[in-house]
């Protein structure tokens, strides 16, 4: 039980790599605090259901992660609960691809707040609670698109690529106070976000991957409890990319 006792909040785990995250994190003996946004009750209390079998304390928030002081009151409600916080997965994301020529403001907007600002909200609703502790793992999940670019996801990449450089900058300003920052960055991972694309580019993709397979939100969750252990406990300010060799 590497997390035995630890505080864990991960934005937007109702479903997909956040859910995985949240159940890896569970079944490793964190207690799970996850905030959703959709309208989706039935996932949110499937989710609630399939941790609290782990015998760890389990709460929801419903707190649109883009919103400043929705995300303020679900950190502060969360850090009351459980009486702190150690872990912190942001991973809240959304896609609105287009080609630049047809991106509107709306849908650069929508990405960027949901994908980045979402992740400054959080940082910045518990960074007293990190300093205070004086410790804790923040996690972020981007995309290696933020690495690469990918066209017709200039908003999307834009917004992974800024939180790269958003967690290289926290972690040179936390690790003295034993606060670690990284990144997660994934591939083609199965999940609603990628069963919007025809199959067959998605076959395209498959072919692509040195591993030959699209990765499950299991994949990344592996990574995440790394991360959020003490097995990690030296690293800090990185992108680890679970991609399957994708992108090398
Ligand atoms: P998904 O299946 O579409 O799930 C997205 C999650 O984000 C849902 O739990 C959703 O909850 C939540 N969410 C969306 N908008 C939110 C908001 N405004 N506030 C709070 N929560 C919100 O996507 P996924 O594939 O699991 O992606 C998870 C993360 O991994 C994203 O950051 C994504 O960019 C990243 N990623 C995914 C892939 C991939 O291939 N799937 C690759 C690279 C990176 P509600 O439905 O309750 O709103």
């Amino acid at each position: 039980m590497q997390l035995k006792g630890k505080k864990v909040l991960i934005t937007g785990a109702s479903r997909g790599i956040g859910k995985a995250i949240a159940l890896k994190l569970a079944e490793a003996g964190g207690d799970i605090a996850f905030t959703y946004c959709g309208t989706d009750l039935e996932a949110v209390h499937t989710t609630e259901a399939a941790l609290r079998a782990f015998g760890v304390r389990v709460k929801s928030f419903h707190a649109d992660a883009s919103d400043f002081q929705a995300t303020h009151k679900a950190v502060e409600d969360m850090v009351e609960a459980f009486g702190g916080l150690d872990v912190l997965v942001n991973n809240a994301g959304i896609t609105r691809d287009n080609l630049l020529l047809r991106m509107s403001e709306a849908d650069w907007d929508a990405v960027l707040n949901v994908n980045l600002k979402s992740v400054f909200n959080t940082v910045k609703a518990s960074i007293k609670t990190f300093l205070k502790q004086r410790s804790g793992s923040i996690i972020n999940i981007s995309s290696v698109v933020g690495i690469s670019g990918h066209a017709g996801q200039a908003n999307y990449a834009a917004s992974k690529a800024g939180i790269i450089g958003f967690t290289k900058s926290i972690a040179l300003e936390l690790g003295s106070r034993k606060i670690r920052a990284n990144v997660i960055a994934p591939g083609f991972i199965a999940t609603a976000m990628t069963d919007q694309l025809e199959p067959s580019l998605q076959q395209e993709w498959i072919e692509k991957i040195p591993l030959k397979r699209t990765g499950l939100p299991e994949d990344v969750a592996s990574c995440a409890l790394f991360l959020a252990s003490d097995a990690s406990s030296y690293i800090t300010g990185q992108v680890i990319q679970v991609d399957g060799g994708l992108l090398t």
